[in-house]
């Protein structure tokens, strides 16, 4: 399972590269942060840890989550 992490230094967002769709609702909903066409492809300083926390709850396959790195798993 290849997931790749992202953060700012106070929430970190995993991708899981498996389950991504493509769906590009991520783009479109925070185009500052998720850019499919640039590598990496998700920049964690685009936007807000709270924008980012809501959009990444949007994402429809699951590929996306965050923790906030005072949380780490
Ligand atoms: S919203 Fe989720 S499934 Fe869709 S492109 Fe973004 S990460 Fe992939």
């Amino acid at each position: 399972m290849e997931t790749k992490e992202y953060t700012n230094g106070e929430v970190t967002i995993v991708w899981n590269a498996s389950l991504c769709t493509h769906s590009a609702n991520c783009a479109r909903g925070l185009a500052s942060v998720f850019k499919p066409r640039e590598k990496p492809w998700v920049d964690p300083h685009g936007a807000t840890t709270e924008e980012i926390v809501h959009q990444v709850r949007r994402c429809p396959s699951g590929a996306l989550t965050t923790y906030l790195n005072t949380e780490k798993p």
